[in-house]
C-alpha cells in the first residue's frame, strides 16, 4: 500500500483483486471488466408504519452476469451502503468462482436496525423491497437469486419467496428465486448451519496440510487449539459450536456489541447463545469474565481469530497489535487492505473471506438445485443404497456365527452402515468436499509459486483466472 490512510471496503476489495491480476496475463481490457460493478440499483420506498409512511432506502447490486443467475446475501443493517453493497457483490463473483457454484456475484442490503421493528412491521417493510427487486428481476429464479446475511434469516427468505410467488403465479420455479428459506417453504436441511459449518470444515482442511500450519507458527490439529469469536450470530456461533463441541478447540473469548467474555479454560458456547438469545445481550452472563470494551479483545492472545460480525474491524489501527497465530474470516472483508500488509509482514495466516464463509453459498447452490429438480436429496437412493447394506450384513451375521468366538462385529456396525444418507447428511457430505476442493487450489498456488505470498492472493488468482475463462468462453 503506497498510502497510508485506510481504504474503504470497496477500496480494499479493489486493492486485494489488482495485487492478483498484476501476476496475471490476462488480455487488455479484460481485468477492467472483471473488477467493476455492473449495476447497482438504489430503490426508495414507503411503508406505513405507526400512522406515518416511514421511507426506507435499499440496494441490489450486481457484480458479473458472467453467470446466471447471480447470487448474493440481503443485509439488514444501519451500516449499508452502496460501496458495501458493491463490495460484498465483488466478493460473491470471486468467492462463488473459488468453489465453483454456478453463479455470478450480487448482493443486497437495506438500511434498516431490525430490531427497532415488530414481526409485522419487518414483514411489511421486507415484502415491499422484495416486490421492488421483483419486478425489475433483481429477484428471480434464473436471474437474480438472494439469501440470508447479516440481520436476515429464514423468516424474511421466506417471505421474499412468497412474495415473488403471488407476483410469478405459474412460476414452477418460484421458489428457487431465493435460498436460505425454512424447511417448509423449500429450504433444504443443513442451510441455518451452513456458514459456520464451512468455517469448520476450511479449519480442519487447513490442519490436514502442516505447511500452512508451521508457517502460522502451530502444530498438531484443532484440539486444545485457543480461539476468540467475534460475533455469536449465526455464523459465528455455528462455527465456535462446532470448534468446540466436534474438535475440542476451546472458546477463550466471544466478542459481542455489548463487550466481550472472557475464560481462558474454555466457555460454553451454547449456554452463551441461549443467554443471548434470553436477555438480548452477553452482559451478565454469570459464568465468565465480562470486559466492556470487546473491540480490545482483538488483540489478545489467541491461536486463532474468527471475526464473524462485520467489515473493517482488524483495521491499520489495531493490526500491529493482533497476537492471533492464524485469522480466518468468517464475515465478509474484516481485514482491510492496510491491515492485511501489517498482519503479513507479522506473519499471521489469513484464511481469506472468499474462501473461509463460502459454505453459505455452496448449501445455497445445493438448495437453488433441489427447488429446480422439485425433490428431496436422498428421496430416490436412500432405501435402495440400504438394501444394498443389508446384504452385506447379512453376509457379516452369517460370518459371525460361523467363527464364533474368534471374531464378531463390532457392536455399533450394523446400525451406522445399515443406514442410507439423508438429506443432511448429503449436504453436509458435499460442503465439505467442496471446502476440501477449494482449499486444495488455493493452497497448490500458494505452495507452488514464490510470488505468492498468502491464500487471499491464492485464492483470487484460482478465482479470477475462473472468471476470465468463463468470459473468453462467451468470446469476449
Ligand atoms: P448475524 O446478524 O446473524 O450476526 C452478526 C452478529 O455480530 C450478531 O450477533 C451481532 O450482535 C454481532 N455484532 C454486530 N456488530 C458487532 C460489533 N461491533 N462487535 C461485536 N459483535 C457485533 O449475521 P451473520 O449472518 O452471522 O453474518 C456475519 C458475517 O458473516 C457478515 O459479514 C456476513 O456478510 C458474513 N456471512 C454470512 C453468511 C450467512 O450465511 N449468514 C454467509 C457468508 C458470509
Amino acid at each position: 500500500m503506497s498510502s497510508h490512510k485506510e481504504p474503504s471496503f470497496r477500496q480494499s476489495v479493489d486493492l486485494m483483486f489488482n495485487r492478483a491480476v498484476a501476476l496475471m496475463d490476462l488480455p487488455p481490457g479484460l481485468e477492467e471488466k472483471i473488477r467493476v460493478c455492473n449495476a447497482t440499483y438504489t430503490v426508495r420506498f414507503g411503508v406505513r408504519l405507526r400512522g406515518h409512511i416511514k421511507t426506507f432506502v435499499g440496494y441490489r447490486s450486481v457484480h458479473s452476469e458472467h453467470m446466471e443467475p447471480v447470487k448474493g446475501g440481503i443485509r439488514y443493517s444501519l451500516g449499508v451502503n452502496q460501496d458495501e453493497v458493491e463490495a460484498l457483490a465483488a466478493l460473491m463473483t470471486y468467492k462463488c468462482a473459488l468453489v465453483e457454484a454456478p453463479f455470478g456475484g450480487s448482493k443486497g442490503g437495506l438500511c434498516i436496525d431490525p430490531r427497532e421493528y415488530d414481526e409485522h412491521e419487518l414483514e411489511q417493510i421486507t415484502r415491499r423491497f422484495a416486490y421492488e427487486l421483483a419486478k425489475r428481476d433483481l429477484i428471480n429464479p434464473s436471474q437474480n437469486v438472494p439469501a440470508p446475511d447479516m440481520g436476515t434469516g429464514e423468516r424474511e427468505m421466506a417471505w421474499i419467496a412468497d412474495q415473488y410467488a403471488r407476483m410469478n403465479t405459474t412460476d414452477i420455479n418460484a421458489r428457487a428465486c431465493v435460498t436460505g428459506k425454512p424447511i417448509g417453504a423449500g429450504g433444504i436441511a443443513g442451510r441455518v448451519e451452513a456458514t459456520g459449518r464451512g468455517v469448520q470444515y476450511a479449519l480442519r482442511e487447513f490442519f490436514r496440510h502442516p505447511e500452512g500450519v508451521k508457517k502460522a507458527g502451530l502444530t498438531g490439529k484443532l484440539d486444545g487449539k485457543r480461539v476468540i469469536v467475534q460475533g455469536l450470530g449465526n455464523v459465528g456461533y455455528h462455527a465456535a459450536k462446532f470448534l468446540s463441541e466436534e474438535d475440542g478447540a476451546k472458546i477463550t473469548g466471544i466478542i459481542e456489541r455489548d463487550g466481550a467474555l472472557l475464560d481462558d479454560n474454555g466457555i460454553d458456547v451454547e449456554a452463551v447463545h441461549q443467554w443471548i438469545v434470553k436477555h438480548g445481550g452477553l452482559t451478565g452472563y454469570p459464568d465468565a469474565l465480562h470486559v466492556a470494551e470487546g473491540a480490545e479483545v482483538l488483540q489478545n492472545e489467541c491461536d486463532i481469530l474468527i471475526p464473524a460480525a462485520l467489515e473493517g474491524v482488524i483495521n491499520m489501527a489495531n493490526a500491529a497489535g493482533i497476537k492471533a497465530a492464524m485469522i480466518i474470516e468468517a464475515a465478509n472483508g474484516p481485514v482491510t487492505a492496510g491491515a492485511d500488509d501489517i498482519l503479513r509482514e507479522k506473519g499471521v495466516v489469513i484464511i481469506p473471506d472468499l474462501y473461509a464463509n463460502a459454505g453459505g453459498v455452496t448449501v445455497s447452490y445445493f438448495e437453488w438445485v433441489k427447488n429446480l429438480s422439485h425433490i428431496r436429496f436422498g428421496r430416490l437412493q436412500r432405501r435402495q443404497e440400504e438394501a444394498r447394506h443389508q446384504l452385506v450384513v447379512d453376509e457379516l451375521e452369517r460370518l459371525d456365527k460361523y467363527l464364533g468366538d474368534a471374531w464378531t462385529m463390532t457392536p455399533d456396525f450394523k446400525e451406522k452402515y445399515l443406514r442410507g444418507a439423508d438429506e443432511l447428511e448429503l449436504v453436509r457430505s458435499g460442503l465439505d468436499d467442496t471446502m476440501r476442493e477449494a482449499y486444495q487450489s488455493m493452497h497448490e498456488v500458494w505452495h507452488s509459486r514464490e510470488d505468492v505470498p498468502d491464500l487471499r492472493m491464492a485464492g483470487y488468482l484460482v478465482a479470477i483466472d475462473r472468471v476470465a475463462r468463463s468470459y473468453r468462453a462467451k468470446g469476449l
